[in-house]
């Protein structure tokens, strides 16, 4: 059956352009039919993969069919979504100082988290700086002509940033793997840092001319200076362009470090991975560092509409549903702000986090947003003291 999903929400049409790019994404699905290949046969081996590509835990199928996008983008049209925000996002000159003082503080480094904008982070913990999905382009596409626009500026420029240690990436639609973004980090002064990236990505990496990247299957972890990334299952799929459906796979991340452990979603829709995380790094972590998260990152936004987007993207009610399948301490709100991907206003995702969070009894210390550029910083881990497991 011919299938074609958004690329992370696909082209989000403005105004005069909508019937232009209403044809163009009908264009696009079109093209897509029977355009779906195999993998090559020199694809990673994994058990989460088969002759199609690689396959969600779950079983379930985020694919849709050709006629459900062109409903969702009719209606879209019809019913003039995404309404304009109330209010643009929230945004905060960063504090640099700390920033790069705390980049350097090796064993003293303060846990410390920075919104770049959209999955975009800069998480400084245990003597590394990491960033996740780092996007600092203009537009979420192949080309950067055309496909959704960015609506903020970045929290922190490239320029701006400490050195970076380790890259983060979630899986490769436009908003999360920026060629250009990734490119300027590997040329960074002192050196490229080391990007994990999910299996069958690495390929893509060297096509780009970075070779200091390592990619990992789900449940796979690398040891950096102390810290173990893991690569962890959610509920997602992959593709940039028409012909590699599902070739790489996608992931969230868990990084444990000595004084602080925390969590990145990538992309997900609800599903049971978020407890078979906690219990599968419960089960390996030795017990005084405990099975918990003292951070979860967690994307909130691109959820709308609901008939279309929920196996691929959490709303902030099932976003808090994660929070607890976690254990995580507190998290913060991310994939928000920042693009127009779906049909929810840019600024809807805090307000309906807000009302997921009281809902559930928890305050906004447990579950918050962030204002772009702003950092928070956070307290150490006390060995001997693990989060619940
Ligand atoms: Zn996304
Ligand atoms: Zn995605």
């Amino acid at each position: 059956m011919p299938k074609f999903l958004s690329l992370c929400g696909a082209v989000r049409p403005t105004s005069a352009r909508k019937t232009l790019l209403l044809a163009f994404a009908v264009a696009l699905a079109g093209l897509s039919v029977g355009c779906s290949s195999p993998p090559a046969s020199d694809a990673p081996e994994s058990p989460h993969r088969n002759a199609q590509g690689f396959r969600n835990p779950s079983g379930v199928q985020v694919e849709k069919p050709l006629g459900d996008l062109l409903r969702w983008q009719w209606e879209k049209w019809r019913d003039g979504l995404p309404k304009a925000a109330r209010q643009p996002t929230p945004q905060q000159a960063p504090d640099l100082a700390f920033l790069q003082a705390n980049a350097r503080a090796g064993a003293q480094m303060q846990p410390a988290l920075t919104w770049i904008g959209h999955a975009s982070t800069l998480v400084q913990a245990s003597g590394l700086n990491v960033l996740t999905d780092p996007m600092f382009s203009q537009r979420a596409f192949m080309v950067q002509w055309l496909g959704p626009q960015r609506q903020q500026p970045p929290g922190l420029t490239l320029a701006q940033l400490p050195r970076i240690d380790v890259v983060l990436i979630s899986h490769n639609h436009y908003d999360h793997l920026d060629r250009a973004s990734v490119q300027a980090l590997a040329a960074q002064a002192g050196g490229s840092p080391l990007f994990l990236v999910p299996l069958g990505l690495k390929a893509w990496m060297l096509e780009q001319g970075i070779t200091r990247v390592e990619e990992l299957d789900w449940w796979q972890e690398r040891r950096v200076a102390g810290v173990d990334f893991t690569l962890t299952p959610v509920q997602h799929w992959s593709a940039r362009g028409l012909s590699d459906h599902n070739h790489s796979l996608w992931g969230g991340w868990a990084v444990l470090g000595p004084d602080f452990h925390w969590y990145f979603s990538g992309d997900t829709g609800y599903s049971a991975d978020f407890v078979a995380t906690r219990q599968h790094l419960a089960a390996r972590q030795a017990p005084a560092l405990g099975g918990g998260f003292d951070l979860a990152l967690i994307a909130i936004g691109a959820y709308a509409p609901r008939w279309f987007m929920k196996e691929q993207h959490v709303d902030p009610g099932e976003a808090v549903q994660v929070h607890l399948d976690l254990g995580a301490k507190r998290s913060i709100g991310v994939h928000w702000g920042t693009f127009l991907l779906s049909d929810e206003a840019l600024d809807q995702p805090p307000l309906d986090l807000t009302r997921a969070r009281e809902a559930r009894g928890l305050n906004e210390a447990d579950f918050s947003v962030m204002a772009l550029g702003e950092t928070r910083r956070m307290p150490k881990r006390t060995s001997g003291t693990p989060s619940a497991p």
